[in-house]
């Protein structure tokens, strides 16, 4: 289930970014897939937050006020990866847990793009035992 880069074809990574929108609104923590090829870097916006974000832009209008917006404020996905990043800024996670956290999250994405909610709200259950 790991996306791989429309560009070089190397595995990508998702980390949180800020968005800016129309210069005036900074959008923090937006999940993006980053490709792990340094020479590549290319990035995009994950598939499942896109509908969030832009109908968070719709919302904002042509002309929105300057500020900063959590998105995880909003995106449950964002949410999950924000809980996860202080997690493994706190506690020294060990790679194993680090890599059972990133299969749930690919399998969270995974249910998401089927609509299936309560095999999102396992998932989601099963990663805040795992962290918390
Ligand atoms: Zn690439």
């Amino acid at each position: 289930m790991l996306k791989t880069c429309s560009r070089c074809g190397r595995e990508m990574g998702i980390t949180l970014r800020n968005v800016v929108y129309r210069n005036r609104v900074k959008i923090k923590n937006v999940p993006v897939h980053v490709c792990t090829n340094k020479q590549c870097a290319h990035s995009q916006v994950v598939e499942a937050v896109k509908d969030e974000l832009k109908s968070l832009m719709n919302d904002l209008g042509h002309k929105p006020v300057r500020q900063d917006i959590e998105f995880e404020r909003i995106c449950e996905f964002s949410k999950l990866l924000v809980m996860v990043a202080e997690h493994c800024e706190e506690t020294a996670v060990t790679s194993s847990v680090e890599q059972k956290v990133r299969d749930l999250l690919d399998l969270y994405l995974l249910a998401h793009s089927l609509g299936d909610q309560k095999w999102m709200h396992e998932i989601r259950e099963r990663l805040t035992c795992l962290i918390c």
